[in-house]
């Protein structure tokens, strides 16, 4: 691993280190930043996790998260800790772009940086770079990191849980970007004593009966099925958000059903949010939807998992979806799954 003496010597004696992840922070991104601060602290560090907005609270048991700060709600004691930081820590995010203010705090500050992730095309930040996009998720990159660092690394319990976390969630439950050597990653990490099956549960068997309402009324109502082009599109708009009193995390996953349908080969989801259009890609097979999420809406992301905005409204933005899939027809046509 290039550079990795570097980082033994630089995290040789205490720092002050900044941990940051991606705006709208998943599994991956607080498992990752969770499992690197409890290592870190172990080795000494003092250590402050900084997410530019909230995390789901299907998370909220997960070690250390209380510890966690959020820009968006209360950004003095990050200022104030950015102040005396040593080394900046980059994980599950590629550009400094995508944490839009918090990123403005540090970007000149000429400190060590390490960037750990797993998305295509990442910015050349960081004097430490582990940059795999074949990677299922950046947990898997940081239990590598870990292994490398020390063969006697301590990954306890605590890390275990945060990494298995990180990486069930961005393989959906070991449906994507598995490969032998994450499930090897798995094993070692499951045998730490990492309860699963419990996790499986705190994580995908903990919506509330309004997720599920809500959930009914995007497949009723809101859903709409272009077989020409084997896309299918949901939308909720403002009007949508305020009924079903919509908070954060309660559409994730709502993307994911679009793509159980034998016909659709690329699942967009369109929400209507206060000053943007958001929108979440996902495709089977080798259909690239992080090409379409970076070409047309200021995006990026996975091949088969993308996202990306605009600020056109809602109506013209579906407009400009559907004006854009000619192109793509015979691509989505013949997507193969193998
Ligand atoms: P989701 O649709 O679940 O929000 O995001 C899917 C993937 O696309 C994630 O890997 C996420 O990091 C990435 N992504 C989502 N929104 C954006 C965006 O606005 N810009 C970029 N570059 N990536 C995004
Ligand atoms: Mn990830």
């Amino acid at each position: 691993m290039e550079g990795l003496e570097e980082v033994r010597s630089i995290l040789a004696n205490p720092k002050n280190i900044l941990i940051t992840s991606h705006r709208n922070p998943d599994g991956d991104a607080i498992g990752s930043s969770l499992a690197m601060a409890i290592w870190l602290k172990r080795l000494g560090h003092h250590v402050m996790v900084a997410f530019p907005s909230e995390y789901p609270a299907i998370y909220g048991w997960m070690p250390g998260i209380d510890e966690v700060e959020i820009f968006d709600i209360d950004s003095e004691n990050i200022t104030r800790f950015i102040e005396s930081m040593e080394v900046s820590i980059i994980l599950d995010y590629n550009s400094l772009s995508r944490i839009d203010k918090l990123g403005d705090l540090f970007k000149d500050k000429d400190v060590y940086t390490m960037l750990i992730d797993h998305h295509l095309y990442p910015d050349p930040i960081g004097d430490f770079i582990l940059s795999d996009t074949d990677a299922s998720s950046t947990c898997e990159l940081v239990y590598r990191f870990f292994c490398e660092y020390a063969p006697q690394s301590n990954i306890d319990l605590d890390i275990a849980e945060c990494l298995y976390t990180g990486i069930v969630t961005d393989t959906g439950g070991f449906q994507y970007s598995t490969t032998p050597s994450l499930f090897r990653a798995v094993a070692s990490i499951q045998e730490l004593g990492v309860n699963t099956r419990a996790i499986h549960d705190l994580i995908f068997n903990a919506l509330n009966e309004k997720n599920l309402r809500l959930l009914g009324h995007c497949l009723s109502n809101r859903m709409e099925i272009l077989d020409e082009f084997k896309t299918g599109i949901i939308f909720l708009n403002k009007h949508d958000f305020a009924v079903f009193d919509i908070q954060r995390g309660d559409k994730e996953g709502i993307v994911n059903y679009l793509l159980k349908l034998k016909n659709v080969n690329m699942a967009i989801f369109i929400r209507q949010q206060p000053s943007i259009i958001k929108i979440s890609f996902r495709s089977k097979g080798d259909f690239s939807v992080e090409e379409i999420a970076k070409n047309y809406f200021n995006g990026g992301g996975h091949r088969n998992a993308s996202g990306g905005y605009t600020k056109i409204g809602l109506a013209a933005t579906i407009d400009l979806i559907k004006s854009i899939l000619p192109d793509y027809k015979e691509q989505l046509n013949k997507s193969i799954l193998l």
